[in-house]
């Protein structure tokens, strides 16, 4: 019996011994940890929390033209695999040889590194002939490439003005008169020249842009014959009428009323025609009677009626009614006066 109870007290420590044990290493927490590094796999084992860590204890240092399967501050996990790619280190010669460097690369293709070429450093590329940017790379090769560079400049363009040229009544025929200078205006073209390495390939214009428009040049010429005669131009719609002389008359207004005409209300006008707008009153002397006339600020006019205090260059305009006689504002004003032919 005795002998027993002392193989159950044996048996007793050791249960004790093996069910203590696993407690102790749980808290160390070693983990099994495989790198794998370019397909050669090597094992650890560490206490480490996160893969930074455990990198930084075994002195493992991998800049960013490395790829790692896992970040810095990735937990470590028991069993964990980590996967490192070295980059592949890439000799690019441009300009047929004369630009040679290294660059280290992730890239699987000729293509890819010439993006990362153009992100990183601003230059753009292309294939040699022959080459494809499909075509794969790998460690140590040597790719040569073009350089593509942009050149944008800008050239400036004149604009011509025109010459715009208007009537004037106010110069004789064969005069003008500049009353505008003209300006040239300026147009800007962007344009941009493309080179593969130092050979210019093609070269376009991106931006056509006015920065000035021109000013036209405004003349006037004369029309105003030498002998007095001249043409009246009205505009477009309006058409224009010939004068043979134009003269400046003293104006005044009057109506058929009585205190316009005093005795003679009711009579018909010198020349016999009805006193109403369109008759005017002038000295015979000056202007014979019956002349057709156009009067500036009036309309057209006959020549029809005369007044005893209308002599010399004096005009009485006529008008329907004293109000509008009254209204029409001439009180010995300056007219211009067309004698019509
Ligand atoms: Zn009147």
């Amino acid at each position: 019996m005795a002998k027993k109870k002392r193989g159950m007290v044996l048996a007793l420590s050791t249960m004790l011994f093996m069910t203590v044990m696993p407690v102790t290493a749980s808290s160390a927490a070693t983990m099994k940890i495989r790198l794998t590094t370019d397909g050669q796999s090597t094992y650890y084992q560490t206490i480490d929390k996160t893969v930074g860590e455990f990198f930084k204890t075994n002195k493992l240092a991998y800049d960013e033209n490395y790829r790692v399967s896992a970040d810095p501050d990735t937990a470590l996990t028991d069993g964990m695999q980590i996967t490192v790619v070295s980059p592949k280190k890439i000799t690019v010669s441009a300009k047929g040889g004369s630009k040679v460097f290294t660059v280290e690369t992730q890239c699987e293709t000729i293509g890819q590194l010439m993006l990362e070429l153009k992100k990183n450093t601003g230059v753009g590329y292309k294939t040699a002939e022959g080459r494809s940017s499909s075509e794969k790379i790998k460690d140590g090769d040597k790719i040569e490439l073009r350089e593509v560079r942009e050149e944008i400049y800008t050239e400036t363009e004149e604009l011509p003005f025109s010459r715009e040229e208007e009537k004037s009544e106010e110069l004789f025929e064969g005069e003008t008169k500049v009353v505008q200078e003209g300006v040239a205006g300026k147009r800007l073209i962007t344009m941009k020249t493309i080179f593969y390495d130092d050979e210019q390939v093609d070269n376009y214009c991106i931006e056509r842009k006015v920065v000035a428009e021109p000013i036209n040049e405004k003349v006037l010429v004369g029309t105003k014959k030498k002998d007095g005669s001249g043409t009246l131009d009205f505009g477009k719609d309006l058409g224009s009428i010939k004068y043979t002389k134009a003269v400046t008359m003293n104006a005044t207004a009057y109506c058929p009323c009585a205190s316009c005409n005093g005795s003679w209300v009711g009579q018909p006008s010198t020349m016999g025609l009805k006193v109403q707008h369109g008759i005017v009153a002038v000295d015979p002397k000056f202007i014979p009677l019956g002349t057709k006339l156009y009067v500036e600020g009036y309309g057209y006019a006959i020549a029809a009626d005369t007044g005893g205090a209308i002599k010399g260059n004096r005009i009485d305009l006529c008008y329907n009614s004293h109000s509008e006689a009254l209204s029409s504002g001439w009180g010995h004003t300056n007219v211009k006066v067309y004698i019509l032919e």
